[in-house]
């Protein structure tokens, strides 16, 4: 954590502590006082989220009791069903917000805070998922080539024949970027698309994002598709470290889609009010203080994420390397429509053979 942000998490903290302190000492606590807490289900990484609670708890007196579940979060709400202690599910990718609105397990948020704060296309309709921080999908490319510019149909151009890494296309982060290029392009033109980025990989889409990095410094490939924040890791990483190689042969290019829309593939992490909360107002006062000001930076900040709310300053090596995001206009969930139609063409051209 950087100073700056540290001291504003502190900050924040201290006035929490004081105003709990004089509103203890003015007023007899509520029955109900113990039970004042809510309860998150999320897939984050502790090392992101724990420092937001912590702060959150010191903001408002909340308790928060986090679970963190690794895999399989729908299941595990599902088979509590109404007796469920989940107040607010929280995950990343919109392929994994859509399958919990779709799999029952949420309910809509009524929040004018959260929709001032949530872009109209990061949200679903009825407040039944907010995004919390995006990611772009965007161009590694070898320092030393004369690009400045891409769209994501060039990834096809037989001029980068054996020059293009990625990692499997059934990867969620892949299989949305094809889903926004069925929403674009339609599926036919997606297909031929494919067939023309599978022949020109360097080699097998496999292994991760900051491998994309990794062999263009090797010299296995010129250009790959990957996620910004792993920018902001490679770059930050220690001097003379592995990452922090990978992080400096690369320049990034915000990529584009040919056509009308000019905006870059974007995923989201997000959240959603559980269905069976039985902490209802504490769940909204922790997901609007998730697109606070300071939260929102701490996103920025830790984990080289861009904020959804307006007007948050991006980390310093994401604002100098990749810049501010001009996000595809599209609306997420327009997008999200076509991941199974886009998961099966992948497996139609044989993309991850
Ligand atoms: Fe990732």
């Amino acid at each position: 954590m950087t100073a700056r942000l540290s001291q504003r998490l502190c900050t924040l903290t201290g006035i929490a502590a004081a105003s709990l302190v004089i509103s203890l000492a003015t007023f007899a606590l509520p029955a109900h006082a113990a039970a004042d807490e809510v309860t998150l289900y999320t897939t984050r990484e502790a090392g992101l989220i724990q420092p937001l609670l912590t702060a959150f708890t010191a903001q408002t007196g909340v308790k928060v009791n986090t679970v963190f579940v690794k895999d399989g979060l729908l299941e595990r709400v599902k088979a509590e069903g109404a007796r469920s202690p989940a107040d607010v599910l929280m995950t990343v990718d919109i392929g994994n917000l859509v399958d919990l609105v779709d799999g029952g397990v949420t309910q809509p948020l009524k929040s004018p805070v959260m929709d001032a704060a949530v872009p109209a296309n990061l949200r679903g309709t009825d407040g039944q998922w907010y995004a919390l921080s995006m990611r772009a999908r965007v161009l590694y490319a070898d320092k030393k080539l004369p690009i400045s510019s891409f769209r994501y149909e060039d990834l096809a151009d037989p001029k980068y024949k054996g020059k293009v890494c990625i990692r499997a296309g059934q990867h969620p982060y892949n299989t949305a970027l094809v889903a926004a290029m069925i929403a674009h392009d339609g599926a036919a033109k997606t297909e031929q698309w494919l067939r023309g980025v599978k022949a020109n990989l360097a080699r097998k889409a496999t292994g991760g994002d900051r491998d994309v990095a990794r062999d263009i410094l090797g010299g296995i490939c010129d250009i790959g598709i990957a996620n910004s924040y792993y920018v902001g890791q490679m770059k930050n990483a220690k001097e003379g470290s592995d990452a922090r190689k990978w992080g400096d042969a690369i320049k990034v290019i915000r990529p584009t889609f040919a056509g009308k829309n000019g905006g870059t593939h974007v995923n989201i992490s997000g959240a959603a009010l559980a269905k069976n909360a039985p902490n209802r107002a504490n769940a909204a006062k922790l997901m609007e203080f998730l697109v606070s000001d300071s939260a929102q930076a701490f996103y920025a900040e830790t984990n080289y994420e861009y904020p959804v709310r307006r007007g948050v300053a991006l980390e310093p090596v994401i604002g100098e390397t990749i810049g501010e995001l001009k996000a595809d206009p599209l609306p997420i969930i327009e997008i999200a429509k076509y991941r199974k139609q886009a998961s099966a063409l992948i497996d139609k051209v044989g993309f991850d053979q």
